[in-house]
């Protein structure tokens, strides 16, 4: 199985980070791409560097004024003469604004508000360039299940939580939805994205809401209790054409390998229910019991389960990374996934 790595994600190195309203060290480092790397070389996987993506291909996905503030903010950013290091946004548009009328302004301040969910995905002078090979890489992978092939896309940052027009929770460019996109145009009638990382895929879920092509299945833990809060109920299933392509299992905080397991089969079974001709893997490690959020305290063991029930469909699957924030756990449990999983 191939690895779609660029170097030039690591350049990417968010400070900035704000729990219960106490400033902290964003946990969203560049060690991590370097342990998942290391893993991968340990079993013998080739770590291949992606072609550039051209935009049109992220333009499939996301706004094109929204990728111009992700490309060109830093730089209108910078020029504000008492501008921290990084983006911010400390302004958004309420729901009763944008009942109102609200529109996106000129200034970069108020930009970074309306393009910004939280402030979990600060935007330094080298994210773009970061986020930008990070979905190169999840076009390569989808690119490989399009031609009958497994791969996995070693993206960082991550993706789901970033919607067609907005950054979230460490997310920029959703590389799921982008390689679900590119399975779509290269001829994939239906594709499945099976999301198994301990938050719910909201980003994934607003960018195919409506779409009945792509069906988005997200196993994560209950939004009562759990970022990003206001989404991942199970009656949230899209809508429009789209109504029944939405699937969401919120599970209860501390579930435990039996639960998540249940969950994922039954998406496993839904996305086979469903006719898909591709899988996209949305993988994240932070529902492990090691790692530091440890919201649904499933074992090594039960993510080897989880590749092998994914991989017993015997679709093309592109396996594109989200979260998981241990390094010192984040490698094993990879090894055991894409073990369980099997191809290699
Ligand atoms: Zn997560």
């Amino acid at each position: 199985m191939k690895v779609f790595w660029n170097p030039a994600q690591l350049t990417h190195a968010p400070a900035f980070f704000l729990a219960r309203g106490t400033v902290r060290a964003n946990f969203e480092v560049p060690a991590r791409a370097e342990a998942l790397l290391e893993a991968c070389r340990a079993m013998g996987m080739d770590a291949v560097t992606p072609p550039p993506v051209d935009i049109a291909t992220l333009v499939a996905v996301h706004d094109p004024a929204y990728l111009t503030f992700l490309r060109d903010g830093y730089a209108a950013w910078s020029d504000i003469p008492d501008a921290g290091p990084e983006i911010v946004a400390n302004h958004h548009p309420s729901p009763e604004m944008m009942a109102n009328g609200a529109r996106v302004p000129s200034n970069i301040v108020g930009q970074a508000g309306w393009f910004v969910a939280d402030a979990a995905c600060p935007i330094g002078p080298h994210t773009w360039e970061a986020a930008f090979h990070a979905a190169a890489g999840a076009v390569a992978a989808a690119d490989e299940a399009a031609r009958g092939f497994n791969a996995y896309a070693l993206a960082r940052p991550p993706g789901h939580h970033a919607f067609k027009a907005r950054a979230g929770g460490h997310c920029y460019l959703n590389n799921a939805a982008i390689a679900a996109e590119r399975l779509r145009a290269k001829g994939a009638d239906r594709v499945a994205i099976l999301d198994i990382d301990s938050h719910h895929g909201n980003g994934t879920q607003g960018i195919f809401w409506d779409r009945p092509d792509v069906l988005c299945v997200s196993v994560h833990g209950d939004p009562n209790r759990y970022y990003p809060w206001f989404t991942g109920h199970a009656s949230e299933r899209g809508g429009g054409d789209g109504a029944g392509c939405t699937l969401n299992f919120p599970l209860a905080i501390g579930t435990g390998d039996d639960g998540w397991l249940d969950a994922v089969a039954t998406g496993v079974a839904d996305a086979r229910a469903y006719g898909a001709e591709a899988v996209v893997v949305s993988l994240g490690f932070d529902a492990s019991v090691d790692e530091p959020l440890n919201a649904l305290s499933v074992s090594a063991d039960g993510f080897a389960r989880a590749g092998a029930a994914i991989g017993a469909l015997s679709l093309p699957t592109a396996i594109v990374q989200e979260g998981g924030y241990n390094v010192g756990v984040i490698g094993g449990l990879l090894t055991r996934f894409l073990t369980g999983f099997g191809n290699l």
